[in-house]
């Protein structure tokens, strides 16, 4: 099995991975288990930081990287939260304080004016010099609910309700939102390429 190191610290995003890739034939080590600290995210766009992040891992720990960027994009807000989805409220990783300012900021805006997406950018680094990184991008269209509904998950999982459900993505099971998320779906155009490679 090919080791490779995730660099991703979020819990949330850790028990993902783990579901999605379990039959990858990649034995995947959470950055942390190596001791290896997150990289600040200087980038401009979810590509940007999601580079950075891999060739942090993939330096410090001499193995091929995994890394995401992910965020929420509002049209109303011209596309806030987006690279500031984990700090909105200006406390890092605090979900309860970025929904009630994100509920706040839409507060009267109707339903149709709602609308917005989830975005996963993948980028697998074979090492830190590659010049040819793997890129997948998949995004997750919805609208932004009025309160928040259900408990699962992590972020901004109760106020999104994704287009042709019903059920917020905090009231799915794991297995619903895994294949239907930004990630789940960024994750498949990845193994896709990776395919691809191997078979070229
Ligand atoms: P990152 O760790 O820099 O990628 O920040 C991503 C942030 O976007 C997370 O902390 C969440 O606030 C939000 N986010 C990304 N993906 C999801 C998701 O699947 N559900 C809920 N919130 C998400």
């Amino acid at each position: 099995m090919t080791k490779i190191v995730l660099a991703s610290g979020n819990p949330g995003k850790l028990k993902e991975f783990g579901a999605l890739l379990a039959d990858s034939g990649f034995n995947v080590v959470p950055q942390g288990q190596l001791g290896i600290e997150d990289v600040e995210e200087t980038g401009l766009t979810f590509v940007e930081n999601a580079l950075l992040k891999a060739r942090h891992a993939s330096r410090i720990s001499g193995l091929p990287a995994l890394a995401d960027d992910s965020g929420l994009c509002v049209d109303h807000l011209g596309g806030a939260p987006g690279l500031y989805s984990a700090r909105y409220s200006g406390n890092h990783g605090d979900a309860a304080a970025n929904n009630a300012k994100l509920l706040h900021a839409l507060e009267g805006v109707p339903q149709e004016q709602r609308g917005a997406f989830f975005i996963c950018v993948l980028v697998l680094l074979r090492h830190a010099e590659d010049p040819a990184p793997l890129i997948a991008e998949a995004r997750w269209h919805g609208r932004i609910l009025g309160e928040g509904r259900g408990t699962g998950g992590f972020g901004y999982n109760p106020v999104f309700l994704p287009d042709g459900y019903a059920q917020s993505v905090a009231e799915m099971d794991d297995a619903l939102k895994n294949r239907l998320s930004h990630r789940g779906q960024a994750l498949v155009l990845l193994r896709e390429r990776l395919r691809e490679l191997h078979a070229g």
